[in-house]
């Protein structure tokens, strides 16, 4: 059975790929959201419990191999992937869209993380679409001489910046109805992370088209694995380490160095 770490479309993407192939594919979630949009094949949620516990689950299932796709900005569960195949020697591959450019027109400052983007906002704009997701927004909290306007996917809880206003939306997104947004809550400075891909791009579109400053949030660094930036490579990928299955000494050797 090949393992997704998932929490992407280009997961859900993959998930299908394989099913449709007739691959077993286990999809796992963090559960961050309370509906997820579910793919093709299995699906479990939550945490695995850290690196250890997910190198047993790899050898308990019978895991062939790993791609890791999840959000670029996911470092603990890709550090984690990293360490549990080497223990249980289990084949892993990193599905990760590249990152954003910008072009002709855009005004992008890039800052090493959500502090840096809390230090930068006040400097650039007053009212600013802050599209970094749920997470981290404790960052932001002290920011008062900014209005600002949260999207994420689910509410996030608190601390918040004391001058906000939630939406909640899960895109996708046009570059119109992005420029509308920006229009109607008159926002002068767009925060975003360096997520890549085109699910979320057209806030970017927008920002160029009025000129409007962009903060970007750089990825943080993951440890080093085989990476490809396309599904149809990781598909491909995935269906090679399937066939022929791991020996049963690799396996019982991988059980042997967990049992230690
Ligand atoms: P993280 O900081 O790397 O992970 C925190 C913990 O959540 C991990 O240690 C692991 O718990 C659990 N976890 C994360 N992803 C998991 C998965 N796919 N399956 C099972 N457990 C998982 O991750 P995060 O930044 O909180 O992101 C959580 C999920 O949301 C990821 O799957 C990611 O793809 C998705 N996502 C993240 C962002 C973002 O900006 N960070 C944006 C869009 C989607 P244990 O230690 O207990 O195993």
């Amino acid at each position: 059975m090949i393992l997704v770490l998932g929490g992407t479309a280009e997961a859900r993407e993959l998930a299908g790929a394989l099913h449709a192939r007739g691959i077993a594919v286990t999809t796992s979630l963090a559960g961050r959201v309370a509906r997820p949009r579910l793919p093709d094949g299995e699906v479990r949620i939550g945490g695995f419990g850290g690196p250890d516990a997910l190198a047993r689950w790899l050898v308990e299932h019978d895991v062939t191999s790993v791609v890791d796709a999840t959000h670029p900005f996911a470092e603990r569960i890709s550090a984690a992937a990293g360490l549990a195949c080497a223990v249980a020697s289990v084949p892993l591959l990193r599905l990760q869209r590249p990152g954003w450019s910008d072009r002709p027109g855009d005004r992008w400052t890039w800052v090493a993380d959500l502090q840096g983007a809390a230090a930068a906002v006040g400097l650039l704009g007053e009212r600013a679409l802050l599209t970094t997701g749920r997470q981290g927004l404790a960052s932001f909290a002290a920011v008062r001489a900014v209005w600002f306007l949260i999207r994420c996917v689910e509410a996030p809880g608190p601390p918040l910046p004391p001058r906000h206003e939630l939406i909640l939306d899960r895109g996708p997104y046009t570059p119109a109805g992005e420029g509308a947004l920006i229009d109607r809550h008159r926002i002068d400075v767009v925060i975003t992370k360096d997520s890549g891909g085109s699910h979320t791009v057209a806030k970017l579109d927008a920002a160029r088209e009025r000129g409007l400053p962009v903060i970007v949030v750089r990825r943080p660094a993951r440890p080093a694995a085989e990476t490809v930036v396309d599904v149809a490579a990781a598909a491909a990928w995935a269906a090679t380490t399937e066939h022929p299955r791991r020996g049963r000494r690799a396996l019982a050797d991988a059980r042997q160095r967990l049992a230690e």
